[in-house]
């Protein structure tokens, strides 16, 4: 059961084939035999999850319709607020707190008839590629346990690599739902910015933050993101529009969709494997009737530097409210209100997290907000235009997610700015608050997954969808025929 999707299990609790509480069970099962090795998850809701899958049961019993995704196990990244479940953020800081209030997103996943099994491991605040700056401990990548899963909804990835739940919620900055997808070889979408409301996630860089789903196939992908898009009131950025179903057009094809390859992203740093298979995936695409041309996009190389500077200076102010005051962790070393915050932001924050308070109050300081803030925002304006004049022309650009595939735990932690260089094609779609689908297309040498990604106009998650189901089927076909 582990290994089903979202689709099929809820297909299953339907029709009867099993139940919800067994299904649940079978996933706790899988949770009990892998965290020893994949340690994906920092909460572990056994007796909520069976209770929850109970209340489906119950409701098949009586006879009531069941929600689109009544029984499905699920697992929530531990920056989204739970209430009465610890959210951590994997920080020191958090440690304890317990929210009194449930996210958007979580609370609108458990409508549709999800079942959280528990919270899941990620970098410090979301800060990072490779959910090694979590506070509480090393997530593997089940694909290969000597390697990361990526970041910084690594848990996220790599739970549903696992089959320790069908899909997870993970929140994307600056690529940590898409990369981790990609190392772990499942499907990971970033919405449109202001698709899923942010209330109750809490933020890193609010103009860049969305919420979206890790799934192991696209359609699965699809029906959770239904579930999930739309105004909410209590967040102000949400957007007040029909989003449709996204299931609806999935089996469209892409005969006719014209796909953008931008040719800067093959320059420089590239592995060449994964060149390789972005280019094996163009031409599938085009065998499949789309259209397939070379564009350029010259402000990629501006985008991750604006990134930094713009995330940074939005968290450091976002940050400021973990001060030993409100909530969360409390020094016991000190004499006044001004070491009262020092020592707690000392000792409560890691490494990343201090750095980027550090880079992003530097940026928005006088004398250097000119240099670096101002100018961060005029390219942030650059790479916007960017992508809308190639999407005016074209229905999706298709991009490698990473540099590289997944690498060993521990290869890069000790040099930031390597790290950071793992962003490059991740971080200008949050830039430009489009929305990206990434899906796995292939494996390296290493037998490693390699990802690609989608990248659409706003609102166009729909396009993305059913391209990326008509490439799944596609490479689906081939493996069935083999
Ligand atoms: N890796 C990027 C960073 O460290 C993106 C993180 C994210 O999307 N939350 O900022």
């Amino acid at each position: 059961m582990t290994e089903y999707t979202a689709w099929a299990l809820a297909e299953g609790i339907r029709t009867g084939t099993f139940t919800a509480q067994e299904v649940a069970q079978a996933h706790l099962a899988q949770i009990a035999a892998a965290e020893s090795q994949v340690a994906a998850f920092l909460t572990v809701t056994a007796e909520r999850a069976l209770a929850a899958a109970g209340q489906i049961d119950a409701r098949r019993a009586a006879g009531d319709p069941l929600p689109p995704l009544a029984g499905v196990p699920m697992g929530v990244k531990d920056n989204l607020c739970t209430e009465g479940v610890a959210t951590t953020c994997a920080s020191k800081m958090l440690e304890t707190f317990v929210p009194p209030y449930t996210a958007t997103a979580v609370e609108r996943a458990e409508e549709a008839g999800a079942v959280s099994l528990g919270k899941l491991n990620m970098d410090e605040f979301a800060m990072g590629s490779s959910t090694e700056n979590s506070h509480f401990q090393i997530t593997r990548n089940p694909r290969d346990l000597s390697r990361v899963p990526g970041g910084s909804s690594g848990g996220a990835a790599a739970a549903v690599a696992a089959g320790e739940c069908a899909f997870a919620l993970g929140s994307d900055t600056g690529g940590s739902i898409r990369q981790p997808a990609a190392f772990c070889g499942v499907v990971g979408m970033k919405p449109t910015y202001g698709a899923v409301s942010r209330y109750g996630l809490v933020a890193f860089a609010s103009s860049l933050d969305q919420v979206g789903p890790l799934t192991r196939t696209v359609r699965d992908n699809a029906l959770v993101l239904n579930a999930l898009a739309g105004k909410d009131s209590r967040d102000a950025t949400s957007l007040d529009r029909d989003w449709g179903d996204f299931t609806a057009q999935l089996d469209g094809g892409v005969k006719g969709m014209r796909i953008a390859l931008p040719r800067e992203y093959f320059d420089r740093g590239l592995a060449p494997e994964i060149a390789a298979a972005i280019r094996g995936a163009a031409d599938t695409f085009a065998r499949l009737g789309a259209q397939v041309e070379e564009v350029s996009l010259p402000t990629l190389e501006y985008a991750l530097p604006a990134y930094y500077v713009i995330s940074s200076a939005e968290a450091s102010s976002n940050l400021a409210r973990f001060d030993g005051v409100k909530y969360g962790y409390r020094s016991p070393h000190y004499s006044d209100l001004d070491s009262l915050y020092k020592n707690t932001r000392t000792e409560g924050f890691g490494r990343e997290v201090k750095r980027r308070i550090l880079l992003g109050s530097f940026v928005l300081s006088s004398g250097y907000y000119d240099a670096y803030y101002k100018k961060a925002q005029q390219v942030r304006t650059l790479v916007k235009g960017d992508f809308d004049r190639i999407l005016r022309d074209f229905d999706c650009i298709l991009s490698p997610v990473a540099p590289t595939t997944a690498y060993k735990i521990g290869e890069k932690a000790a040099d930031p700015l390597q790290m950071y260089l793992g962003d490059v094609y991740t971080v200008p779609v949050n830039i430009a608050g489009v929305p990206a689908l990434a899906l796995p297309c292939g494996a390296d040498s290493q037998g490693l997954p390699i990802g690609m990604q989608l990248i659409g106009r706003p609102f166009g998650e729909g396009d993305l969808y059913r391209a990326g189901q008509a490439f799944e089927q596609d490479r689906e076909g081939e493996k069935s025929c083999v």
